[in-house]
């Protein structure tokens, strides 16, 4: 009898192992961020649905990793910097890879068929490519991605089988909004903020802002680059830079409106004067679970709002001067070519800059706008000429930090 039962969950056993292999399985480029914790949060609700095939993290928070391979055993692991690979225990079955190589082949891995792109800055480039290319649906967090190379990985969707669905809130606002309309008869995309921290302070008070002030973000909880990002509104410059390759809108008909509730996610202002608003808490893992079950919805943990506890909604227009960086953000749209993967790549270098207490809140954008100023912008149509001008920015931008520390 014992021997009986023994051999039928040892069958049951393997037939769950079985059943494991023919869901539909994950990659999650990123997994120790906060997308990527929300993510895995999502999904182990849903263990009966996806399996995680891959983990990858760039090697921040090695011991969240193991954490999450002990929980979720993927066959495949991926630590960006090799020196941080070491210290990390695998079972037996899973496979350890490093570097950029190592992403690519996660995203790309034979069992996947989505990737969640929730990596930071330009890093996830390469594999989001490689991704698409293959045909998997790729779930983009990383809006540095689509800012630095748009037209390439546009190119990429329109020609081939990949899907990209977007995971950035605001975004997954829009592209709900939109659903079942036609662009022609869309007037303008709005994009909510929140506003960020420094939403009311004086340009005179901004010189003193520090990095633990601008960490401070008053409704979302992020990682530190979207976090400053916000606070400086280049991260909504850089969502209207997504917008534009996400949904083929001209620059000129997308807007920006802060409301500091975040209780909007977006709207879309339709040519009959309608405006449809995608409402709801500010919470990731509405839009990651969005982006997994697409066209389905899945359960996301999320408690929904409620309406009666709502705090009064309120609408104002960005002060494009206090905020210059919003301001570059479309110049350099309207520029094109590579000048926005520039005006990335600079950004990225003050980002870092800053938290390093080597320049200061308001030279955050005179790094970005020094790097634009004699910017020659190319056709940014392959993934070299993307990666070249990253690295050329990248290089100018460091000069320019070098001359402000120095000064
Ligand atoms: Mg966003």
């Amino acid at each position: 009898m014992t021997l009986k039962l023994l051999s039928f969950n040892k069958s049951r056993k393997a037939m769950n192992e079985m059943e494991k292999e023919t869901l539909p399985g994950v990659t999650l480029l990123g997994s120790t961020g906060s997308v990527g914790r929300q993510t895995l949060e999502v999904i182990d609700l849903h263990r009966n649905r996806f399996q995680v095939v891959a983990l990858a993290a760039w090697g921040g928070h090695m011991d969240l990793l193991q954490e999450q391979v002990n929980r979720f055993r993927p066959p495949l692991v991926v630590v960006g910097d090799p020196s941080k690979a070491q210290g990390i225990s695998l079972p037996s079955e899973t496979q350890l890879l490093t570097g950029i190589e190592g992403m690519v082949k996660a995203a790309t891995h034979t069992k996947t068929k989505v990737v969640v792109a929730a990596m930071v800055g330009i890093s996830g480039l390469t594999a989001v490519y490689e991704a698409l290319k293959m045909g998997k649906r790729v779930a983009l967090a990383n809006k540095e991605t689509l800012v630095a190379g748009g037209q390439v990985i546009m190119n990429l969707v329109k020609k081939g089988t990949g899907e990209l669905i977007p995971v950035d809130s605001e975004h997954s606002a829009l592209f709900q909004c939109l659903m079942g309309h036609s662009k022609k008869d869309v007037k303008h995309l709005w994009l909510t903020a929140s506003g960020g921290p420094f939403l009311d302070l004086s340009s005179e008070d901004m010189t003193n802002v520090s990095p633990s002030m601008a960490l401070a973000h008053p409704v979302w909880n992020m990682g530190p680059k979207i976090t400053i990002d916000s606070a400086t509104l280049m991260n909504k410059g850089l969502e209207v830079i997504e917008a534009h390759w996400l949904f083929s809108i001209d620059p000129s008909h997308i807007r920006v409106v802060i409301h500091p509730q975040g209780v909007i996610h977006s709207l879309v202002e339709f040519k009959d004067g309608a405006l449809l608003a995608q409402m709801g808490p500010p919470d990731m893992r509405v839009p990651i679970s969005y982006a997994l079950g697409f066209p389905e919805r899945l359960k996301s943990g999320v408690k929904p709002l409620d309406l009666t506890r709502c705090p009064p909604l309120t609408f104002q227009e960005p002060d494009f001067k206090r905020f210059p960086l919003l301001h570059l953000a479309y110049e350099a749209l309207k520029m094109g070519g590579t000048t926005p993967t520039a005006l990335n790549a600079a950004n990225e270098m003050a980002v870092e800059a800053f938290l390093a207490e080597k320049i200061t809140f308001p030279q955050l954008p005179q790094v970005v706008e020094g790097v634009l100023k004699d910017w020659q912008s190319t056709p940014a149509d392959s993934l070299e000429t993307v990666k070249e001008a990253d690295q050329d920015a990248r290089y100018k931008a460091q000069k320019l930090i070098k001359q402000i520390t120095n000064s």
